[in-house]
């Protein structure tokens, strides 16, 4: 089994971690394995599909070159303040680097306790384990940045959760990096702001090398993780996704989306949208995304305060609050920037430079805010709304209307809608052309499916009561290309019966 390790995290940076190994488990099985990501990530998919695959996944033996370990780091928990976290239940088997080039860690959940437990059992169930690995491919297939999982294997080995026994089960996941801002915290609260040096010019040369030499690193790590936070939220928001724990320690330096643990996509649009069990004040609700991110930078910004490139406490302070402030002029355009890819204001999706600066437009703004105040009132699907708001271009969308309660509410908002997009709903050829490339141009952005809160759930109880993945595989295919509509998966389009009851997540 020949992975292409280069373990650089291992070599250089002793004391951030400890080397571990994971728990022998009874009998390690490979229920999912992401062979497409495996052939991309330059590894042997034939061979890792396999009972040595599964024993290396589960992370009861450690393959030719990796040098397993636990990483320590602290965090914001809503809101407090823990000094002691870390891989209670995770390990940092090893960084790959992949045909092009590129660094992924290699990382397990739930392969056993290590020393930073805190008197947890170390394991997952399966059905957590599934979630994670379904929605990682989700918003992958959406085009947002996340950790991906490679393979998901069963332990044999039940797992005790709420006085039930559960099957225990290992997510085998890459990202680019594990470094959190959570990771900064504990070096910074301890005063080892040698570390804090050591970690800032280590997560530079990984995630920003052109940024490495610069004159203040620091600085330049803060900005680019506000940057890339900024970003990442503002694409969360265009899809409805709601992560519920944005705790520091969830919050990496890279950019990517981690820890899927009581996330979950909103169906009928409302800021105030609340999935997790534990999230009693609502602190993480989906409209409190982007200030809580801020908030989250702004921990960051005062660990670094003692190496800013500053004469005294005061400049140090006032760059902190500078770069903190910027938060939200970097959000409000990578957020317009999604709203023109959601309302066909622009030909192309953001990142793509078509609003690299977009001008400021009032009235844009007015139209946005109008637009979200209606789909709250009218309690419309969030990504049903979207999606088929592009066959209402050239007049009435008969699927458009059944997403709302009184359709006629929107009409009004619909015709400024139609004026601002340049097509006018009384439609002759060459509009119905200029229509058509909208629409198109809209639903290569607005998803048809997303990982809807009642087809998981239905899906990952299937999973856990029967151990039949059938439904786990299906919605992985269907959601592998969610903006292209699919044979027999009309199921995946629709919202959740109106009568459902509340989603609730655990994690
Ligand atoms: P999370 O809420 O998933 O971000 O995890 C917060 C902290 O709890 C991290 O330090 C985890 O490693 C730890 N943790 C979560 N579940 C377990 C578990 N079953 N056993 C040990 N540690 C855990
Ligand atoms: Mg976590
Ligand atoms: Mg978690």
């Amino acid at each position: 089994m020949n992975f292409p390790f280069d373990n650089t995290f291992a070599e250089q940076m002793t004391g951030f971690y400890a080397p571990w190994q994971g728990a022998s488990v009874p009998d390690p099985q490979v229920a999912l394995f992401n062979r497409e990501l495996a052939q991309w990530l330059g590894l042997d998919a034939e061979s890792l599909d396999s009972a040595e695959g599964a024993a290396i996944f589960a992370g009861a033996v450690a393959p030719e070159g990796a040098s397993p370990l636990a990483q320590v780091y602290a965090g914001h928990q809503f809101g407090g303040f823990s000094p002691q976290l870390g891989d209670g239940r995770a390990l940092l088997v090893g960084e790959l680097i992949d045909p092009r080039g590129a660094r992924w860690d290699l990382h397990l959940k739930g392969s056993g306790p290590t020393p930073f437990s805190r008197g947890g059992d170390g394991k997952a169930s399966l059905a957590p384990v599934l979630r994670e690995y379904l929605i990682g491919e989700a918003m992958h297939a959406l085009g947002i940045p996340t950790s991906r999982a490679l393979a998901a294997v069963t332990t044999g080995e039940p797992v005790r959760r709420n006085g039930r026994a559960l099957p225990g089960a290992v997510l085998a996941r890459i990202a680019s990096s594990h470094l959190r801002v959570g990771t900064v915290e504990f070096f910074a609260r301890r005063g080892q702001h040698d570390h804090v040096r050591q970690l800032v010019d280590y997560a530079l040369r990984r995630h920003a090398p052109d940024r490495a030499e610069a004159d203040d690193p620091a600085l330049e790590l803060l900005r680019f993780v506000r940057d890339r936070q900024a970003a990442l939220v503002a694409r969360w928001m265009g899809i409805g996704f709601v992560h519920g724990v944005m705790n520091t320690d969830n919050t990496t330096l890279s950019g990517e989306t981690i820890d899927y643990g009581p996330c979950a996509f909103m169906d009928r649009f409302d800021p105030g949208t609340v999935f997790s069990s534990i999230d009693h004040g609502g602190r993480y609700a989906y409209g409190n995304q982007p200030s809580i991110m801020q908030w989250n930078v702004a921990r960051l910004a005062e660990c670094l305060l003692p190496l800013f490139d500053a004469p005294d406490i005061d400049a140090a302070l006032e760059i902190a609050n500078h770069e903190v402030d910027a938060f939200g002029a970097v959000y409000q355009r990578a957020w317009r920037d999604v709203l023109s890819a959601k309302l066909g204001l622009t030909d192309e999706g953001p990142g793509r430079g078509a609003l690299a600066e977009p001008g400021v437009d009032p009235d844009d703004d007015a139209l946005a805010r109008d637009l979200f105040t209606l789909l709250q009132e009218q309690e419309a699907d969030f990504t049903g709304f979207f999606r088929h708001l592009s066959a209402a271009l050239l007049g009435d969308s008969p699927q458009l209307r059944s997403l709302l309660r009184e359709p006629k509410a929107a009409e009004g908002w619909l015709e400024r809608w139609r004026t601002r997009v340049g097509v006018p709903a009384d439609a002759d050829a060459r509009r119905e052309a200029l229509a058509g490339d909208r629409a198109r141009g809209m639903n290569r952005f607005n998803p048809l499916y997303v990982p809807r809160n009642h087809v998981v759930e239905e899906a990952l109880q299937t999973a856990e009561r029967e151990l039949d993945l059938g439904p786990v595989k299906r919605l992985l295919a269907v959601l592998a290309d969610p903006f292209t509509r699919q044979e027999g998966a009309e199921d995946l389009e629709h919202p959740a019966p109106v009568d459902a009851a509340p989603f609730v997540t655990f994690c």
